[in-house]
């Protein structure tokens, strides 16, 4: 090698921007970034990468970093020691714990963060403050699909690997757009379906990319996906078209769920979901026709009030199937943020030890007690919606919340940012001073994925490493040692060398990650959950039982919620979601020249009859007001919406531009998830163009 290429390092990361998972090498030159490369090794994406993983680095540099800690003094905030920092966040929370006890304290996990980081942050929270109150943004987003898989086939991830979804002979996609939030995975199913004839199916509001190519593409009303699906599935087993061996030697409950289904006729389902029964039929003859059919879901299942239930129906009409257990099928909830999966895993649930043993269990309970040498709270705690409405009722006085723009992209922010103003002691970690750190008492500067190791879980339920490819900048921290040094302010006594340790300890304590190690994890090596202590990992889960203990899956009756509805005068329905460009909130995506150059704004997307009918064109300025709040956006006139139907990215630069302005505090009635997708507002006309 050249003197020139001697001095590049190139050290392999995990993408930090969606829940594929891509792994890459990053070829750095002290803290520039000459190029991105990938390797045909990488599990979850071999060779490609998408717009995000490819030039969505620049905000490591971004002057705006948090570079030192921060304290609140009146309006302003002043840069503060570690030392002055860490020992005000250590009195207060004690202080408020001593007071007021263990459940007057809240604490917000990030599912941009490390494995490890999340086991540190529960650690925290259950050893040292004798609470459960904690949760992570899967409350905003996948909770609903994990709880409906708990109740069927006892797993709340992923039931095979992306290489699996590409062996399928039929997909069907629902309220999900993986064109845009998922690229590199909808590359594969684009190619499955070019390459080897798999059929494809998209259910979605919106004409977006992958419904185009679609062979067939579903349009149903809002909040409707329960009652095509029941549909879907009583009309099969009208036909005999279940798979009876399958039900028979593998399945529990089929007699009960099948009187379940008496009112899901195909004319019901065509007067409430406005499909008609040719199409139904059409999909339901689909799937008889396959050997094996897989369904991926996001948001737009599980965003409604009745989104548990949703994903519960979907694993239902899998089941009814016989797609389980065999490359090609079962239930694919696809996970947004990069380590979305990983934050539940590692138990930053108010009901669950990592590995999703519940906190009730006093078998387990006194695994944790006896490890960790303190009792620990036997009651499930507060989950992050909760903790909001605690704070308004005045028993939850602090909160420590770490890489999580709660202030955004929680529901209703305007309920959000009035609880954190009422809160005697706020804590907020992150790279970015975030809307939410608006707010804080203390602003901690955490170290970005780059500047850190650790692991993240993707969507598949792969656990991957990402190594240190620079030092943190200024004097900003990896999540997991300023978690270190303030247990050890608080009186314990932590000792973690690096995060290999946090994973040892993690691995002792939950089954399911047994046989987890950092050795086991080096270069591209990887292993997918449940892992046994030989260090056996589970790509392919119920091949022989489901994960309940007698190995049967369990057929849940369920019935439709209709969504919310915001009430006379609100005649349009928004929906919301992701774009290719941007990350979430977008503050890392907003911070890199190269993104936020291509897309520096969000619009919003109205369609062509919609936009004759208001005498508008592409660039007119409206006002949306729901019973919530007001936002005013320039609009973007397409076909890819229809009717009276919007549609409103929720990456936002600015707040006055957030769609959490208008969203309600209504939510899924099992897991307590925002119906962030049941939204009505009015259109107020600004500027014509
Ligand atoms: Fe990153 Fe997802 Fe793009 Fe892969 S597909 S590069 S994980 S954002």
């Amino acid at each position: 090698a050249s003197m020139r290429e001697s001095r590049i390092n190139k050290t392999k990361t995990v993408c930090t921007y969606c829940g594929v998972g891509c792994t890459f090498e990053v070829w750095t030159k002290g803290r520039d970034i000459l190029k991105v490369q990938p390797h045909p090794e990488a599990p979850a994406n071999g060779i490609s990468t998408c717009v995000k993983g490819k030039f969505g680095w620049d905000f490591i540099n971004s002057e705006e970093r948090l570079k030192t800690p921060l304290i609140r003094k009146g309006d302003k905030f002043v840069e503060a020691t570690w030392d002055e920092a860490l020992s005000l966040v250590s009195e207060k929370l004690q202080g408020i714990h001593q007071q007021n006890g263990s459940d007057a304290l809240g604490f917000i996990a990030s599912s941009k963060c490390t494995n490890e980081e999340n086991f540190l942050m529960q650690k925290l929270a259950r050893q040292i403050f004798q609470t459960n109150n904690i949760d992570n943004c899967s409350r905003y987003c996948q909770t609903p699909a994990s709880a409906g898989l708990m109740r069927t086939v006892g797993i709340g991830g992923d039931s095979g690997t992306i290489e699996d979804i590409a062996a399928a002979e039929l997909i069907i996609v629902v309220g999900a757009n993986p064109e845009e939030s998922h690229p590199v995975l909808a590359t594969r199913i684009k190619r499955a379906h070019k390459l080897h004839d798999q059929k494809l199916v998209v259910v979605d509001l919106r004409k977006n990319g992958l419904a185009e190519r679609a062979d067939l593409h579903l349009h149903p009303k809002p909040g409707t996906d329960l009652v095509w699906i029941s549909a879907v599935a009583k009309y099969m087993i009208d036909q005999g078209w279940e798979a009876k061996d399958f039900l028979k030697e593998r399945v529990n409950n089929v007699d009960e769920y099948l009187n379940s289904l008496d009112k899901f006729t195909l004319e019901y389902a065509e007067s409430v979901t406005g499909l008609t029964q040719e199409t139904m039929k059409k999909v339901a003859e689909m799937i008889h026709e396959s050997k094996a059919t897989c369904i991926l879901w996001a948001m737009g299942v599980t965003q409604h009030m009745g989104g548990t239930d949703t994903s519960t129906s979907i694993a239902n009409l899998l089941l009814v199937t016989g797609n389980f257990g065999k490359p090609g099928t079962g239930a694919y909830p696809l996970r947004g943020h990069n380590n979305v999966q990983g934050a539940s895993d590692f138990g930053t649930m108010p009901n669950y030890f990592p590995g999703y043993e519940a906190v009730e269990d006093d078998t387990i309970r006194g695994r944790y007690e006896k490890a960790w040498g303190t009792k620990l709270p036997k009651e499930p705690g507060l989950n992050n919606h909760e903790i909001v409405a605690a704070i308004h009722k005045g028993s939850v006085k602090g909160v420590y919340l770490f890489g999580e723009e709660m202030g955004l992209v929680d529901s209703n922010i305007n309920y959000v940012h009035e609880a954190f103003e009422k809160l005697d002691f706020f804590v907020v970690q992150d790279v970015f001073f975030s809307k939410t750190a608006q707010y804080a008492d203390v602003v901690l500067p955490a170290a970005p994925s780059l500047e850190k190791e650790g692991t993240f879980t993707n969507t598949e339920r792969r656990i991957q490493k990402l190594n240190k490819v620079m030092e943190p900048l200024g004097d900003s921290k990896p999540d997991w040692e300023i978690f270190q040094e303030l247990a050890n302010k608080l009186g314990a006594d932590w000792n973690y060398q690096n995060p290999g340790e946090i994973m040892a300890e993690a691995a002792s304590l939950a089954p399911v990650f047994a046989g987890v190690d950092y050795k086991r994890l080096e270069g591209w090596d990887s292993l997918v959950w449940p892992v046994d202590k030989g260090g056996q990992d589970t790509p392919l889960l119920y091949e022989d039982k489901f994960a309940f203990p007698d190995g049967k899956a369990k057929l849940f009756p369920v019935d439709w919620t209709p969504p919310y509805e915001a009430g006379e005068g609100y005649d349009l329905h928004l929906n919301n979601g992701r774009i290719l460009e941007h990350f979430h909130e977008g503050n890392m995506t907003y911070q890199s020249d190269g993104i936020s150059h291509k897309v520096p704004n969000p619009w919003l997307e109205v369609s062509p009859e919609l936009a004759k009918e208001r005498n508008i064109e592409t660039g007119a300025l409206v006002r949306l007001t729901s019973p919530y709040g007001k936002v005013k956006l320039r609009v973007w006139v397409t076909g890819q919406v229809k009717g009276k139907e919007l549609y409103l990215p929720m990456n936002t630069r600015k707040e006055i531009e957030a769609v959490n302005k208008l969203t309600s505090s209504y939510h899924d009635k099992d897991t307590h998830t925002p119906n962030y997708k049941e939204m009505q507002v009015k259109m107020e006309v600004l500027e014509t163009k």
